[in-house]
């Protein structure tokens, strides 16, 4: 039986007015939940979280370390629902359902460790003082303090667990009460997040607050002093920075977009070592995890001609191994996409990227494991090649599926650098090489057109998570249609929740009024 999702605002559970949306079964096509944010006040909303910041501001980074851990550890009691849930809502394996649960409580637990470096305070100093006259007793110095307001977080359908945490850890530790707003046609994973951290009673009242269902005009009630941090397509972070009142209010805005993330394989790796091993089991796992549904997911695949033979043989082969189907099942690797409009949106982006491209695997629909008849939303994995100098849609159509494009080049690393910049800005760039000239011109030349670039190699296999895992030490977001935001990257992240105050005084006293701070 279909559930009703609530949001649970103003420290309650408010059921929605109608119309409600659909919550869907991705490999039954079966309505699994309906929800509404219709006939909430907002701004009710926000002055009920906007009070219990003052609860959290007081607490000391410790404390706050405290809670975090005690939301991560609260979170990994519900794994086992929450991966049925993922399952049942997500279409995940339960791989991928760990991937987007455990990356929650992961980034939980590394900021409650940031936290507690941070220790018993709740100021912060940004380097240190700077004399600013001939008198050395007339100093600057630079301090974080915690904005009064609210952190509005809007997630995308994707990751609603991990998604939701890595915003929620740093709002949290800065000491910003949030208000949570997960991609409806998978907000069961989320709501049931909500659900077990509401009967934990961990949090002050107020601290999270989460609306399931439409955005309506939740943009419309925000304050100076709160912020927004949006992950989704670019299309929504255009419409979020150019609301009329976000503008006139100038409240903060992240934005994390799409991206036509890139793969460069340099000339001189030598099929079947360590490094060329590297560069296809993480490629191919970004292929297939999370059925391709990924941010980081690479999109763009840069190969010398002198390689490619040998890149489509070994990526045709795997490719023909990878089962798709029951996410249920162990061996399964690809799932369905999350939706019926997601399904759709990757056929339409496919047939688009064909003008340019070739299909080399995964033209016909897949043979399906489990499956009956034809529910599911399922699509084979896609391996494409440019089929010439105009690569205008390969570097600009982002497919949100399991595909790739390979593409030819001349293996210089300064045409790379051209290729991997007309993606128009990008979350993460992937370089695989142990030439070292060859990386100074690639992760140079490419890093201004890049959030994130990992870099593998020979003497780090065993050590990478892969390009598509998004560590919590690491800035995460990218320039351009990446969407120009930046979140976690450790403390850091800390900084879009806080004010950057310059103070000017008497070194004397201003080392007296910050005696007990945090230094970054
Ligand atoms: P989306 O359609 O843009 O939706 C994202 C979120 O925005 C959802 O919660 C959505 O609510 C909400 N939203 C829609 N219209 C809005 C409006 N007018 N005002 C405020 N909020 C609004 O994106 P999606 O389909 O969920 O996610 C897929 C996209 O996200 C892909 O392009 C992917 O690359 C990108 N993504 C980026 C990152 C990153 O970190 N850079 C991570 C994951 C995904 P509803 O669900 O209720 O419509």
């Amino acid at each position: 039986m279909s559930k009703t999702l609530k949001s649970f605002v103003c420290g309650e559970w408010r059921e929605g007015a109608a119309p409600t949306r659909d919550l869907f079964n991705p490999l039954t096509n079966s309505v699994v939940a309906t929800a509404s944010s219709v006939g909430l006040d907002f701004s009710e909303v926000y002055a009920f979280a906007r009070k219990g910041g003052s609860a959290l501001r007081e607490l000391t980074f410790t404390q706050r370390a405290d809670l975090l851990d005690a939301v991560a550890k609260c979170i990994n009691d519900a794994r086992e629902p929450l991966i049925d849930l993922a399952l049942e809502n997500g279409g995940n394996t339960r791989k991928d359902a760990k991937f987007d649960i455990d990356g929650a409580t992961a980034t939980l637990a590394a900021y409650a460790r940031f936290g507690r470096k941070l220790g018993d305070t709740n100021l912060i100093l940004d380097s240190a003082p700077i004399r600013l006259s001939g008198n050395p007793r007339y100093v600057g110095q630079h301090i974080y303090t915690t904005k009064p307001g609210v952190a509005l977080h809007i997630n995308a359908f994707n990751f609603p667990a991990w998604g939701m945490c890595e915003k929620l850890a740093v709002a949290l530790l800065a000491g910003v009460p949030v208000v949570t707003k997960p991609g409806t046609s998978t907000a069961l994973v989320a709501h049931k997040i909500m659900e077990v951290l509401d009967a934990s009673g961990l949090l002050p009242e107020g601290a999270l607050s989460m609306v399931v269902g439409g955005a309506g005009d939740m943009l419309d009630h925000l304050e100076s002093n709160d912020v927004v941090a949006f992950t989704g397509s670019a299309a929504t972070g255009a419409l979020i920075k150019g609301n009329a009142n976000i503008v006139s209010k100038n409240v903060g805005v992240t934005v994390e977009a799409d991206s036509l993330n890139a793969a460069v394989l340099c000339p001189n790796i030598k099929v079947d070592s360590p490094t060329w091993e590297m560069f296809v089991n993480e490629i191919l796992n970004d292929l297939t995890q999370k059925a391709g549904q990924k941010c980081t997911a690479t999109r763009r695949i840069l190969v010398p001609t002198t390689l490619l033979d040998d890149v489509k043989e070994r990526f045709i082969e795997e490719l023909e191994a990878t089962r798709v189907g029951n996410p249920a099942l162990r061996g399964v690797k690809v799932g369905p996409l999350a939706t019926p409009d997601q399904l759709n949106d990757f056929n339409a982006g496919i047939s688009k990227l064909k003008t340019q491209a070739s299909v080399i695997f995964g033209d016909k629909p897949p043979t399906l494991t489990d499956i009956k008849g034809d529910q599911g939303y399922f699509v084979s994995p896609t391996l494409l090649q440019a089929n010439g100098e105009d690569l205008s849609l390969i570097n600009s159509v982002e497919v949100f599926g399991p595909n790739a494009t390979l593409i030819p080049y001349d293996g210089l690393a300064k045409t790379a650098v051209g290729i991997v910049a007309a993606g128009g800005g990008s979350l993460v760039t992937s370089i695989y090489s142990d030439d070292k000239a060859f990386l100074q011109e690639a992760v140079l030349g490419c890093a201004p057109f890049n959030g994130r670039i990992h870099v593998g190699g020979k003497k780090v296999v065993d050590a990478s998570p892969g390009p598509g895992t998004v560590m919590p030490q690491m800035v995460h977001g990218g320039p351009g249609r990446a969407g120009g935001g930046e979140e976690l990257g450790g403390y850091r992240g800390l900084t879009f929740y806080m004010q950057r105050t310059g103070v000017q005084g008497t070194a004397a006293v201003l080392e007296k009024i910050f005696a007990d701070a945090a230094q970054l």
